[in-house]
């Protein structure tokens, strides 16, 4: 028999949940402007964890000059088809090139033009060398007062009563260890959520993926069960990408201004549209109608552009440039092959996420969200995930309130360490951990929307996803774990569920077509105005309500209800 987990109690006036983009920045925030203690918990090492580790190039959000943030705003929400909250989009944009300064005195290299100015990509990007972004930013962490750093630690379930936050409880994904952290505001940056659908790459490379397939959608899930209130689950994100390597297409398309074509040449990209869900869409319907495959059309690009595209790659997306080179068929010899990846929940892309007010806060007191797990805001992308990190941290400072400790926590941290000790002492179950994980990627596939469908669904198919997502559910409270590595896939599978069945929900919802692709609803194939609303949801009672909210129109938006 196993022994049990060791439990260690720590506190500290404000607990971090995810040290990626948004939770280190919003720690220095705190650092920086208070003498509050921190504990940042990272499931894994802050020095090259979340997407920062996935590959990074370019500043995606950024206010060029002649540009407002008020402009950046408009150009989001157009390419949302109207589902965003402007207020949030404003109040990111406003801090845009602010983080970005300080990211460059803290060691990042932004590149520059001959007279100095910083070098733009298209009307809102610039280009930076990204590889040492996030060392940089953990770096900072490290050194910053009153910041703890707790690596390979997962958190899974957060310590709420009567609506209010009071810390979390998780496990090392090392040791048999277990924490339960008090502490008087918790912000939640755990990003979004991959590997809910089946990918392009089978067997062993089917975790190569675009998002981090780290990135479980946890902070989604623990939120989800203690009653936070979610948002627009039903845009999902998929991404259009170099065959293969997942290398992302902006680099090549604004670049190089190289045109979407088909393989008979034709440039498809006009007759769909040009918001990023319609160039999706356009290479899913020329592949649908035989027209396929669909490339960017480089070749012919000059030399020096052909060698700017293999170091952009280099830095960002190697495999890109070991194909270009291994095959020698470069940018300039041959076009690029693109294909959507699966679908994802991504904040920071979409607007997916928690419901926040105009500060950050979620609708559970004295808990917040910042970066990809915060929804409303889509293409905020790194350095919106910075600016919420700082409006979430300087938020906290303000409405600060020590922990509190009654026996309530207790019990709950005691029913949280109960559910590790169910998994750790389980007999074998039938199906391993792995096996239902891939049977959730193809039930979403098949019936929600995946890749092998285009993305379309339609009613009944959804109603069979949410049934058999259910039953993956029961076999999954059977799940055992013999170490502590595979108590953490045990609860990537749990999340991955529940953020599964409340995007399933939302898809049910939004009984309309409005983002092509990311939500193809065959049933209801037109925009409906009606639905020019916020789907949102909330766990309530042990059932997940579903309801639409009005556009929120106002700059500040406080939660009321
Ligand atoms: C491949 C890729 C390329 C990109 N390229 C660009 C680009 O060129 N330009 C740009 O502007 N943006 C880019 N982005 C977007 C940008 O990087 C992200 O939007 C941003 O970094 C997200 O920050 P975040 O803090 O929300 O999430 P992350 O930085 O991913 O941080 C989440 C952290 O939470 C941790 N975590 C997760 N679950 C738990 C748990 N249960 N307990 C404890 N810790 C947990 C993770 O390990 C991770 O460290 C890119 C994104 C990807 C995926």
């Amino acid at each position: 028999m196993k022994a049990k987990l060791q439990v260690q109690r720590l506190s500290a006036d404000v607990l971090i949940i995810g040290g990626g983009t948004a939770g280190c920045y919003a720690a220095l925030t705190l650092s920086r402007q208070s003498g509050l203690s921190v504990l940042v918990a990272e499931k894994a090492d802050i020095r090259r964890s979340g997407c920062l580790a996935a590959g990074v190039n370019a500043i995606n959000a950024y206010i060029v000059p002649g540009r407002t943030p008020q402009d950046y705003v408009d150009y989001a929400e157009n390419d949302a088809n109207g589902i965003v909250r402007r207020d949030l989009l404003l109040t990111a944009a406003q801090r845009f090139n602010a983080v970005t300064a300080d990211m460059e005195q803290l060691g990042l290299v932004i590149l520059k033009n001959a007279d100095g100015s910083y070098a733009a990509r298209g009307n809102r990007n610039i280009k930076i060398n990204g590889e040492n972004f996030k060392p940089l930013l953990a770096q900072a962490v490290r050194s910053a007062k009153n910041v703890q750093v707790l690596n390979h630690v997962n958190i899974t379930d957060l310590l709420v009563q009567k609506n209010r936050v009071y810390g979390a409880v998780g496990f090392s994904v090392w040791d048999d260890v277990a924490y339960d952290i008090r502490a008087g505001a918790v912000l939640v940056a755990t990003g979004g959520a991959a590997g809910l659908y089946r990918p392009n790459n089978p067997g062993f490379s089917r975790h190569k993926m675009w998002y981090p397939p780290f990135n479980t959608g946890a902070g989604y899930a623990m939120g989800i069960r203690a009653g936070a209130e979610m948002t627009s689950f039903e845009m999902r994100f998929i991404a259009l990408r170099c065959k293969d390597t997942i290398a992302p297409t902006g680099t090549i398309a604004q670049g190089v201004r190289a045109k979407q074509v088909n393989a008979r040449g034709e440039v498809y990209e006009d007759r769909y549209g040009l918001t990023t869900s319609e160039r999706l869409y356009g290479t899913v319907q020329e592949n649908r109608q035989g027209r396929g495959p669909c490339y960017l059309h480089t070749s012919g690009i000059t030399p020096a552009q052909g060698e700017d595209l293999l170091k952009a790659y280099l830095n960002m997306a190697p495999s890109q440039t070991l194909k270009w080179l291994e095959s020698g068929q470069t940018p300039g010899r041959a076009d690029v092959e693109i294909e959507g990846t699966e679908p994802y929940i991504v904040g920071g892309h979409t607007a997916s996420g928690y419901w926040v007010n105009t500060q950050r806060e979620t609708t559970v007191h004295g808990l917040y969200a910042a970066g990809d797990v915060a929804g409303g805001c889509p293409q905020k992308y790194v350095t919106g995930a910075l600016a919420e990190g700082e409006l979430a941290a300087q938020d906290i400072l303000k409405q600060f309130q020590a922990a509190a400790d009654f026996p309530e926590l207790d019990a709950q941290v005691q029913q949280v360490l109960a559910g590790y000790e169910a998994i750790r002492s389980a007999p074998l179950p039938l199906y391993s951990t792995e096996e239902l994980e891939e049977a959730m990627q193809k039930v979403m596939d098949e019936y929600a929307g995946g890749i092998s469908t285009g993305y379309r669904f339609h009613e009944e198919r959804l109603r069979l996803a949410d049934e058999k997502i259910v039953e993956l559910e029961q076999l999954a409270t059977h799940a055992a774990a013999d170490d502590a590595r595979e108590l953490l896939t045990v609860y990537e599978l749990k999340d991955r569920l529940t953020v599964c069945r409340v995007l399933i929900a939302h898809l049910r919802a939004r009984k309309e077509t409005r983002w092509h692709s990311f939500n193809e609803n065959l049933d209801y194939p037109q925009t409906d105005e009606q639905y020019c609303k916020y789907v949102n949801s909330r766990l309530q009672n042990g059932r997940l309500q579903v309801f639409l909210r009005e556009l929120v129109k106002e700059a500040s938006y406080e939660h009321t209800d």
